[in-house]
């Protein structure tokens, strides 16, 4: 916004108050203030650094690669493991306290079913969601922490904004792993994994 005070059209007196719809020494409507510049594209012009971004050698392989993400390598196996565990050694308390005091036997089989249906859903999510690769500018990171976890850093969540090519924005929730690899305002490409950002490659253009 300009630093030059307003002048009132009718008398030339300064108009002390931007907000002022009319002069206070003579009455006349003054002019709205003029409305403030639009937002600068903070980074950069976004349609030319996309172009860039399409024209880079790198693009190509980044789009197809499939990037290390510690959550989702090599978690099949010890899932299945854990659910099979937790099965056998569930099925077995359940036996001992049917044995002890039968009613009690519904509270070590309650816990195995939700434990071995929050193993399942991850072990579905994970095989049936493929990880999608697109350019994307990361427009903002923020983190969330939980309540009264403020000194725990596994209970903080981050969340980034990703902007793509024509300026639209969608926030996801990012993978810990992917948190360190986020840079407001850098262009690259954006692995997502359902509606998580699971990966980010930066592209310097
Ligand atoms: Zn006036």
């Amino acid at each position: 916004m300009s630093s030059e005070p307003r002048r009132c059209p009718g008398c030339g007196k300064e108009t002390p108050r931007p907000e002022a719809r009319f002069c206070e020494h003579c009455g006349v409507a003054l002019a709205l203030a003029e409305p403030p510049p639009p937002p600068r594209d903070v980074f950069g012009d976004r349609a030319v650094r996309f172009r860039a971004l399409e024209g880079h050698a790198k693009l190509a392989a980044l789009l197809t690669a499939k990037p290390e993400v510690p959550e989702l390598a090599g978690k099949t196996l010890p899932s299945l493991l854990l659910l099979a565990g937790l099965c056998v050694g569930g099925l077995l308390i359940s036996l001992f306290t049917l044995q002890l005091c039968p009613p009690l036997f519904l509270v070590p089989l309650t816990l195995v079913v939700v434990g071995a249906v929050a193993i399942t859903r991850n072990l579905l999510w994970s095989a049936r969601t493929p990880l999608v690769a697109r350019p994307a500018l990361i427009a903002a990171v923020r983190a969330q922490l939980q309540a009264g976890a403020e000194r725990s850093h596994s209970n903080t969540r981050h969340f980034v904004q990703l902007e793509d090519a024509h300026g639209e924005r969608v926030e996801l929730e990012c993978l810990p792993s992917a948190v360190r690899m986020l840079e407001p305002g850098a262009l690259g490409v954006a692995y997502l994994k359902g509606k998580k950002l699971a990966a980010f490659a930066s592209v310097s253009v």
